[in-house]
């Protein structure tokens, strides 16, 4: 068990080369349908399917595309695969931008990392934790503190073992859901009526996963997690207790590879149309591509930036405007702070500018490397402006450094990890999975199970898989 702490990854944070075509290689392969008539050249019938980015979703699809004997092409904006996973190096470590950690029941993640062959690492236990309290921030040993966040958030989440009886199929009980589903993180905790002792230990955290304000999170988003955790506050700290050890990418990697897949980078996907034989994939240099399916894998925040024709059903159209991927604070910030910090997680209060930081490494010259996520109003450009933040928590230490990735400013997310807003599972979750036409969707943000994660991705990119193939 990770530190028998609550102070997990979401809790404390929440927080290539591949087979590509040889440069050249990008010419526009005219579609049957836009070649007028002519006979088709024979590279034009070359992929089965399409895949749009190549993000743990996209490269799940594409790798149970080849596993059903079909050749996918995927088409990727970045020069890099990932997308909201990045395993990169900084300050002489190795640093996750995006997503990071593996709760135990991510039973397709791990399935994933023992074919590959690929080991998981987990940090040591935080030794102390600072959490607000009425009278201002104050410094706990994890077992005095863990326990009390644990009886606050069962409060919170009381219900959703009836509400979620089968937790990986979400609207089993979708006659139960119909009372919870509209209701906020925050307006849940407004109608317990907590003491401000209770409600100062959880608010952060259950705004932090909103993206800053408990209104934008549905209680059911979170409760899910509660549910699919094992519904106790022990399987709930276990969401940060092991990471991979050659960086989240690397299995990204792993299952682009075994797809066998062509890979062209830098090539956004402006249009994608369905003339219900093929679909035709338009890029933004207008290069064309067709297949006969098509999987957009791209974060659901930008299905509303390509043109699909036919225009996407309304509640995908409505999906994509309201967002499910989370604003406005989704950066993750690693920091070199000065001096031996310890190993100690910090809980912002809802409405902090440093919504939670939790302890990395100490580098060999004693500073030491803290992964923080932002809360509102924080400038994440300004290093004095972050220092400042900081300095509220831990006054004795100075940001000397640091590396940030906004993912919402991010021109391919535009948005954080997936989190539903109010409503949204029952108005949306099981249209937006339902393929349109000849194209499916899939991303860690409309999975059954865990949204928000890897697990999500992987599991919605093999629904997606499983709905076009049989089309081809
Ligand atoms: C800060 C942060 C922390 C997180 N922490 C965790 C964690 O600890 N554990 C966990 O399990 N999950 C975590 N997550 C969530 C997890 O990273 C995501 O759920 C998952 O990586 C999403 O995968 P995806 O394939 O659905 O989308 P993405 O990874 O976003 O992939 C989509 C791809 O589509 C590409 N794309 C976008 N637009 C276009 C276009 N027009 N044309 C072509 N390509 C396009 C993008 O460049 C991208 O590569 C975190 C996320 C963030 C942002």
């Amino acid at each position: 068990m990770h530190s028998g702490s609550s102070l997990n990854r979401r809790s404390l944070l929440k927080a290539a080369g591949t087979t590509a075509l040889a440069a050249g290689a990008a010419s526009a392969l005219a579609s049957p349908a836009l070649a007028g008539g002519r006979a088709v050249p024979e590279e034009e019938a070359r992929y089965d399917a399409i895949v749009i980015g190549a993000g743990f979703a996209g490269v799940t699809a594409a790798r149970e595309l080849r596993n059903k004997g079909l050749k996918p092409l995927v088409l990727e904006a970045r020069d890099r695969i990932g997308g909201r996973v990045w395993t990169s190096t900084w300050a002489g470590e190795q640093v996750e931008l995006g997503g990071a950690w593996l709760h135990p029941n991510y039973e397709l993640t791990y399935k994933e990392l023992n074919r590959y062959g690929l080991k998981t690492i987990s940090d040591a236990a935080p030794e102390k934790a600072i959490y607000p309290t009425p009278a201002g921030y104050k410094t706990f040993a994890p077992e005095e503190i863990v326990p009390r966040i644990g009886a606050v958030l069962a409060k919170v989440f009381d219900g959703s073992r009836q509400y979620f009886e089968r937790p990986r199929e979400p609207l089993y009980r979708a006659d139960l859901l119909k009372a919870v589903d509209p209701l906020s993180l925050r307006a849940r905790l407004d109608a317990l009526k907590l003491s401000a002792e209770d409600l100062a230990l959880v608010h952060g955290e259950l705004a932090t996963y909103a993206g800053g304000d408990s209104r934008d999170g549905a209680l059911t988003a979170l409760a899910q997690w509660w549910a699919l955790c094992g519904w106790t506050h022990e399987g709930w700290a276990q969401m940060s207790a092991a990471r991979i050890e050659k960086g989240a990418s690397a299995l990204v990697q792993s299952i682009l590879t075994a797809a066998q897949a062509t890979v062209r980078f830098n090539t956004p996907v402006t249009a994608v149309a369905d003339d219900g034989k093929r679909v035709v994939v338009t890029t933004a240099s207008g290069a064309k591509f067709s297949a006969p399916v098509a999987v957009v894998a791209v974060p659901l925040n930008m299905w509303k930036k390509i043109q699909f024709s036919p225009g996407l059903p309304k509640v995908h159209a409505e999906a994509t405007q309201e967002g499910v991927g989370v604003k406005p604070n989704a950066a993750k910030m690693w920091l070199r702070v000065s001096g031996d910090v310890g190993r100690i997680v910090v809980q912002g209060n809802a409405g902090d500018p440093i919504a939670a930081m939790v302890p990395h490494a100490r580098l060999s010259n004693g500073d030491s490397l803290m992964i923080a996520l932002n809360g509102p109003g924080l400038n994440v450009n300004d290093r004095a402006s972050v220092d400042a933040a900081v300095k509220k928590f831990l006054p004795q230490t100075r940001v000397i450094d640091m590396k940030v990735q906004d993912w919402v400013n991010d021109p391919w997310s535009q948005g954080g990890w997936g989190m539903r807003r109010p409503g949204q599972m029952l108005r949306q979750l099981p249209a937006i999975q339902q393929p349109h036409g000849r194209i499916a969707f899939a991303g860690g943000d409309l999975p059954s199970g865990w949204i928000g994660s890897f697990e999500g991705a992987i599991e919605s990119g093999m629904r997606a898989a499983g709905q076009v193939a049989p089309l081809v």
